[in-house]
């Protein structure tokens, strides 16, 4: 079923997860485990990232070889794993860097042949040590032309010419930034690019992680200012471990409240910074719901533990389902 069926069926917010692929080498139990650990609060979908190929250069007996590595394969696999055993809805995730045109359709032929009605369509980051995506030729630039490739297919246009090609059917989400994205000059323009997507066919919106209910009211606001009129549905992470007050704003670009920092800075020790953590994740939640969020979607990084104490709460206040 589409995430935007999904969305319009609920009764009361819907829970959403985002799984990443664990490192090359290691099980695929330790996402069961946490999936396990997650569905008595009935998550509706589950998105899975993914992880772009890097080229490394390493010498082998004298010798400079090129090599390719992924260091979290396995997207499409994982999510067809948990469909399978849990009889969910899972959401792979699909970037326009490393790949061409041809190769993008080709993954989504596949993904269609698979059954996947939802896609989720990024554009990717550059790779460590560069400051810009390695440009691909025939490839995309930004997600908006990835989404507009996922609307033709949908109306079985194909890149060659084929006669009555088959349409597939898919559903697709895409990235927004709440604080803007890192490149944007201002939030305005990024706005103004999000809605393009939207535009070229995105159906809904899932925002990069954010810690205050304002900073995302703000931005729907803004959203909807602009003519944006699908689902928004807001990224959250709970903390807690005291490295994530400079890996968060870090890796992700985004800012934590004032008042959040000073609570966790105040934790006695990492217990009570974890309890402070799902303290704030718990009231962010309530404060999202007062806003009438369709969806709570969170970051697990594969960790359930405080992510299942924060649900169990809402659960038991009735706020999901
Ligand atoms: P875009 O929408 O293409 O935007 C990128 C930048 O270009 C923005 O600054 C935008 O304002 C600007 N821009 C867009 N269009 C134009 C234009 N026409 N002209 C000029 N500027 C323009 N990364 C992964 O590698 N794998 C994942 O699985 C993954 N999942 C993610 C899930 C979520 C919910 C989020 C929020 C991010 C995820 N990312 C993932 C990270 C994402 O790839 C990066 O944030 C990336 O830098 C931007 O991706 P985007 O799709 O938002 O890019």
């Amino acid at each position: 079923m589409h995430v935007t069926e999904i969305i319009e069926r609920r009764r009361k917010p819907l829970v959403s997860l985002e799984i990443t692929p664990p490192e090359k080498g290691t099980s695929i139990v330790h996402i069961f485990d946490t999936m396990e650990t997650l569905l008595p609060y009935s998550p509706s979908f589950v998105n899975v990232t993914y992880h772009q190929e890097r080229i490394v250069y390493e010498e082998h007996e004298g010798v400079i070889k090129k090599i390719p590595r992924r260091k979290k394969p396995g997207t499409v696999g994982i999510c067809s794993a948990l469909a399978h055993r849990f009889r969910i809805e899972t959401v792979p995730h699909l970037i326009c860097s490393g790949f061409n045109r041809y190769e993008t359709e080709n993954a989504l032929i596949d993904l269609h042949y698979l059954g996947f009605d939802n896609i989720f369509v990024i554009r990717g980051d550059p790779p460590p040590g560069f400051k810009e995506i390695p440009s691909e030729p025939e490839g995309h630039v930004y997600a908006s032309e990835l989404v507009a490739q996922v609307a033709s297919l949908n109306r079985g246009e194909y890149i060659e010419q084929i006669e009555k090609g088959d349409a597939t059917n898919f559903c697709v989400g895409v990235a927004g930034y709440p604080e803007k994205h890192y490149e944007a000059p201002n939030l305005a323009e990024d706005i103004l690019h999000l809605k393009h997507k939207v535009d070229c066919g995105a159906a809904y919106i899932i925002t990069q992680m954010f810690f205050s209910a304002k900073v995302f009211e703000e931005f729907r606001q803004r959203l909807i200012d602009a003519g944006v009129t699908v689902p928004i549905v807001p990224g959250m992470k709970v903390l807690t471990q005291p490295k994530q007050l400079l890996t968060l704003p870090r890796d992700f670009h985004i800012s934590l409240p004032e008042e959040l920092v000073e609570s966790l800075r105040a934790a006695k020790d990492p217990a009570d910074f974890r309890r402070r953590g799902i303290q704030w994740a718990e009231k962010l939640c309530l404060d999202l719901v007062d806003l009438n969020v369709p969806c709570l979607h969170f970051y697990t990084m594969g960790k359930a533990g405080a992510l299942s104490e924060v649900l169990a709460k809402l659960q038991k206040k009735g706020v999901i389902p």
